[in-house]
């Protein structure tokens, strides 16, 4: 018997068939023995939905209020999960965040979990029910709903498996487990059968959004193992756990990639101290999140500043670059929106010399140009024109001797879903 919490995500329950099969999958688990926490997110494109319902109205809405918006897709698919358990005859209760004790800080739309009182799940598992906890949403103190930023769901599954105690924290979702890259991008990724959770941290910081990156972060403070399988089938999927670092270990686990950044660069600057410091405090009082940064002097005493950002915050930062690069008598601004990041990563890189050569000629041979790099111990990534990211990744991955005999196939998903999951970031 086993104290298991079950995340579903929007595609896994984006009909009342799926619906209807999960509420079995769950079922099946309970009549198993095991004790079953359901968390689920919003049906399918729901969220995109909401997002786009608010801009009709609004195009600058209060995060509160966003959030308020927001919280309400999951509240769905809460309920009717826990009325297709029922209409099977099992004992089920549905929870929003704030039922299940999920109290979170302030910064709407990307709150942060900060304590857990499960008590009330606890007492509907003892009453022998499946709880179905609503993913992705909290409550502050002072008694606002607060959402855990996109994809949070992971993230409440991961806080609610700390909070009971459970012995895993299982992921279901469109693919049968974490690939070495996206398997939609790249169909000659592998699926790993473990991977630990500073690979995997780093995977999904940079843009592998099969888990949250702030679920793994959670996961990785309080020892919760992950188990990201698929929704369709019984295959095991890919364990996230501690992993000690051994003499076999590959140089490089995974690749990553991310189109949802753009680039700007202030030409014509005068090239002398504070110049950087006055551009990045200008974004950072506009909460801009930089990514990448470079700068080069020029021969005549001009220097160049190029940056990254996500592109979701296009307006806020280009208004921000405009300011700035006058009052600093830049002269000129280039942005591009067409730019991919690219990143290699893996514990065994911190052991394994040369592997930022061996990925430069990869790209090199393969006519890819690197327009800016950064690196940690167990990462290296580039930023490389968008229309070349499936270039990038494959090069690299056969470079590192990561492809797979076989070829990643679909099974479930129809052309539509597909289409929008590949569209994700842009
Ligand atoms: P859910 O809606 O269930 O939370 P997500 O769309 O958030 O599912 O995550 C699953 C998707 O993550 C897959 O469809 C896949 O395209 C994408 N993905 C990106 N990187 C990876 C990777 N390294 N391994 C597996 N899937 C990945
Ligand atoms: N529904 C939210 C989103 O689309 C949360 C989640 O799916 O995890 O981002
Ligand atoms: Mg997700």
């Amino acid at each position: 018997m086993a104290l298991v919490v079950a995340k579903f995500g929007g595609t896994s329950v984006a009909s009342p068939e799926r619906i209807q099969n999960v509420a079995k999958r769950l079922i099946k688990k309970k009549e198993a023995g095991d004790r079953v926490v359901a968390v689920v997110s919003a049906m399918g494109k729901t969220t995109d939905e909401l997002v786009s319902l608010a801009d009709a109205v609004n195009n600058a809405p209060t995060k509160r209020e966003m959030d308020m918006l927001l919280s309400t897709g999951e509240q769905v698919s809460m309920a009717l999960l826990a009325m297709a358990i029922q209409s099977m005859g099992h004992r089920a209760v549905s929870f929003t965040g704030w039922q299940a004790g999920i109290v979170t800080d302030d910064e709407f739309s990307r709150a942060k979990i900060e304590i857990i009182n499960a008590d009330r799940i606890i007492d509907e598992l003892d009453n022998g029910a499946i709880v179905v906890v609503a993913g992705f949403q909290g409550l502050t103190h002072s008694g606002d709903i607060t959402t855990l930023g996109r994809g949070g769901s992971d993230t409440t599954a991961v806080a609610v498996a700390h909070g009971i105690g459970a012995d895993i924290c299982e992921i279901y979702s469109d693919v049968d487990g974490v690939y070495s890259a996206d398997p939609r991008v790249a169909p000659r990724a592998r699926k790993l059968d473990v991977v630990s959770y500073d690979d995997m941290l780093e995977l999904s910081s940079e843009g592998a959004g099969v888990l949250q990156s702030r679920a793994v972060e959670f996961a990785r403070k309080f020892g919760v193992v992950i188990h990201a399988r698929s929704a369709f089938s019984d295959e095991p999927g890919t364990i996230v756990k501690e992993v000690a670092p051994t003499m076999e270990q590959a140089v490089i686990t995974g690749i990553a990639h991310d189109t949802s950044e753009m680039k700007v660069t202030i030409r014509g600057l005068a090239d002398e101290a504070g110049m950087a410091a006055r551009i990045f405090s200008t974004l950072a009082s506009n909460k801009v999140s930089v990514d990448m940064i470079i700068q080069n002097a020029s021969s005549d005493g001009k220097a160049n500043i190029s940056f990254t950002f996500p592109g979701s915050q296009r307006d806020i930062a280009l208004d921000a670059v405009d300011q700035i690069s006058k009052e600093l008598n830049a002269s000129e601004v280039l942005v591009d929106d067409n730019i991919a990041k690219v990143s290699i990563v893996g514990t065994g890189m911190k052991s394994s010399p040369g592997v930022a050569a061996r990925a430069f000629k990869a790209l090199a041979e393969n006519k890819i140009n690197i327009v800016m790099i950064s690196t940690s111990p167990i990462r290296l990534s580039v930023v490389v024109d968008g229309d070349q990211v499936q270039d990038a990744i494959q090069c690299l991955h056969t470079e590192f001797g990561l492809d797979s005999d076989s070829v990643f196939e679909e099974t479930q998903l129809s052309a539509e879903e597909i289409a929008a999951k590949m569209n994700k970031g842009r």
